[in-house]
């Protein structure tokens, strides 16, 4: 169903069905109360009317569907009418009987509906529909009384005018300098086209935006449209696939055109992926997947139509699924041009968080530069979250400033969800979690790396940790060496490996730990090429998945023998990073009971506390390593 409307007169159409629809609703109400003739004739019971028949006292009678008027021959009293009605009842008698006692009688003719009936029972209901149609277009049109009837196929996108206050600009982004140096490129074709096209340059149509959720995607295209000072439209890649087949690709033609009368100007396609999801990468889905491809290949035929090249319409979208793109899109002329909007590092976490720090009270010494530091993966959402949560925390309290340990404890809250006080564990699962939190403190504390642990805690947190040990790292590191990533993985296995040594089994409270840790090693193996019989060879293709997690990877075409070969050294890997845990462990067996009976007592441990507990943890004299490869 594809209604097209091309009237550009939504308002006046719109009054036109109301005054139709109001005419007929009159006409509809006069046609009901027309006065009735019979109305005015005293009713009796059937029964006195079978009667009077009976006593020959009824002249005529006039049968109608629902009522028989008649007259009677003389009056029952002087002055009293001599029509009556009566209402009839089903009898098959009665026309044998009027006969018998000589009545006149007459029967209507069968009911014709009238032509206003007619006409009401055509015109009626498809105006109710349209009504309704009305009612889910406006409720769903984000214009609101602007849009009138028909409006499905209408682009819904919103026109943003940035006004002085409200006015996002560059300023408000922090942390992604390269995404902004090209942007403000763009900004620079819209506001000066000319300069380019002297020059003979082409001005891009297309600029895709990739980066993982709340990095600023849609802030700073709402930024760009706030530096340019041009009209933006914007939508999100969901609304144009919706309700009807054919309403998407109509959308998209709107769109277009809407946005062609106010060039120069940008569009703003929120979530590409909804649409332009790759084609042929649809999975055999039967059906359904036909509107999103129409709307996809109106969006490519849009994108290639305009050519006016002084007056620039260009084309933002971003998406965090850039590898699930059809290919048709990021060819050249469409979005050719693709900035990555990445997490930002710890310099452009300080710069976020100062401009979030603006933005509530902060108590004299805040040192945000440490806030930053705890925060690495943090995305600017992350950080604008964490910095509200800090001033929630601090206002329940009474305070009225933000104080570092609001801050920190907004660290932990955003990292591992609300504390959960409420949830209880029993005491001999608690005894497990203190246990586990220890193993994995007392052997991150042994591995090399550039992190250092900071908390244990086995206060319930959120919905899946029990409890958890908080490591922070030392300094910002970009780079990994194999023997950090062993680290790592030994730490990981360290909550695993002290239940075994201390309870001989082992709970179900590994599984996040295990599922990470054999991520890093699959990534050592095929991703980093760390392994020493394997060589150098990346055997996990890269992509572009990097924003899900590694395990996406597909695998490059190998042999089976290299397949096992690979399964094999992921599994060498793991299996000596958990020797490596078990031998600390086992060395460090006295400081695993002090340090896990002291939690069990406080909960939390952290500070100089922990630090000088775990200062007296040692790493077995024997080389683990070897001694776990022989
Ligand atoms: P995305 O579109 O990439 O998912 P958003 O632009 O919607 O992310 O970001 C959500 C919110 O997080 C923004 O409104 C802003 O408050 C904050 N934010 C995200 N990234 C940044 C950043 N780089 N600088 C400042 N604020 C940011
Ligand atoms: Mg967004
Ligand atoms: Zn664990």
């Amino acid at each position: 169903m594809a209604i097209r409307q091309d009237d550009n007169r939504p308002t006046r159409r719109f009054g036109l069905v109301n005054l139709l629809l109001i005419g007929f609703g009159v006409l509809l109400l006069f046609s009901n109360f027309l006065p009735n003739p019979a109305t005015q004739v005293p009713r009796v019971p059937y029964s006195l009317f079978i009667d009077q028949v009976n006593d020959d006292n009824v002249k005529r009678a006039y049968i109608t569907q629902d009522q028989i008027r008649y007259e009677l021959t003389k009056a029952p009293e002087e002055g009293a009418p001599t029509v009556l009605s009566t209402t009839p009842i089903f009898d098959m008698e009665l026309p044998q009987r009027l006969e018998q006692h000589g009545v006149e009688f007459a029967a209507a003719p069968p009911k014709r509906p009238s032509f206003i009936t007619t006409a009401l029972s055509w015109v009626v209901p498809p105006l109710i529909f349209i009504l309704v149609l009305q009612f889910f277009a406006r409720r769903s049109g984000m214009g609101g009384g602007a849009q009138g009837a028909l409006s499905f196929t209408k682009s819904k996108a919103k026109v943003y005018v940035p006004d002085e206050e409200s006015r996002v600009t560059f300023a408000d982004v922090a942390g992604v300098d390269e995404a902004k140096t090209e942007l403000t490129e763009i900004v620079d074709f819209l506001k000066t086209p000319q300069r380019y096209m002297d020059i003979g340059a082409r001005i891009p149509k297309g600029v895709l935006l990739v980066g993982p959720p709340g990095t600023g995607k849609t802030l700073l295209s709402k930024a760009v449209a706030g530096e340019a000072s041009v009209p933006f439209f914007i939508i999100s890649g969901s609304e144009f696939v919706e309700l009807f087949v054919g309403a998407g690709a109509a959308r998209v033609r709107d769109l277009f055109e809407e946005a062609k009368k106010k060039a120069p100007c940008i569009i703003f396609i929120d979530e590409l992926d909804a649409i332009g999801k790759s084609r042929s990468g649809s999975m055999g889905v039967v059906g359904g997947n036909d509107e999103r491809e129409q709307t996809l290949n109106q969006l490519l035929t849009e994108m290639d139509g305009f050519t006016a090249q002084d007056k620039p319409v260009i084309v933002l979208a971003a998406t965090n699924q850039p590898e699930t793109l059809d290919a048709a899109l990021l060819r050249p002329g469409r979005f050719d041009r693709q900035v990555l909007v990445d997490r930002p590092d710890l310099s452009g976490r300080k710069m976020i968080l100062d401009i979030y720090g603006k933005k509530v009270k902060l108590a004299e010494g805040v040192d945000l530069d440490k806030i930053a530091q705890a925060t690495s993966g943090f995305a600017g959402a992350d950080l604008a979250n964490l910095v509200n949560e800090a001033a929630l925390l601090a206002a329940r309290a009474y305070r009225t400033t933000v104080e570092q340990a609001d801050l920190n404890e907004a660290i932990e809250r955003v990292v591992a969800g609300l504390e959960k006080k409420s949830r209880v564990l029993q005491p001999d699962e608690k005894k497990v979690v203190a246990y586990h939190e220890v193993g994995h403190a007392i052997v991150g504390h042994l591995m090399p790396g550039g992190s250092k642990v900071a908390k244990i805690s086995i206060v319930p947190r959120g919905m899946a940790a029990l409890g958890y040990t908080l490591q922070l790292p030392t300094e910002e590191r970009f780079l990994n060496s194999k023997e950090d990533l062993e680290g790592q993985i030994a730490t990981l296995l360290g909550g695993r490996s002290a239940e075994e040594v201390v309870f001989g089994e082992v709970t179900t409270g590994a599984a996040n730990d295990l599922q990470r840790a054999t991520d890093i090693a699959e990534q050592m193996i095929g991703t980093y090429g760390m392994s020493e019989t394997l060589g150098p060879l990346a055997y996990d293709k890269q992509g572009g998945s990097r924003f899900l997690g590694g395990n996406s990877n597909p695998r490059r075409a190998v042999s089976d023998a290299t397949a096992l070969e690979i399964d094999k050294e992921v599994r060498g890997l793991v299996d000596r990073a958990h020797d490596r845990a078990l031998a600390i462990l086992h060395h460090n067996r006295e400081l695993l009971e002090t340090i896990s009976h002291k939690i069990l007592e406080k909960e939390v441990i952290e500070g100089d506390e922990l630090k000088h507990l775990l200062a007296s943890s040692q790493l077995p004299e024997t080389p683990v390593l070897e001694a776990a490869v022989g």
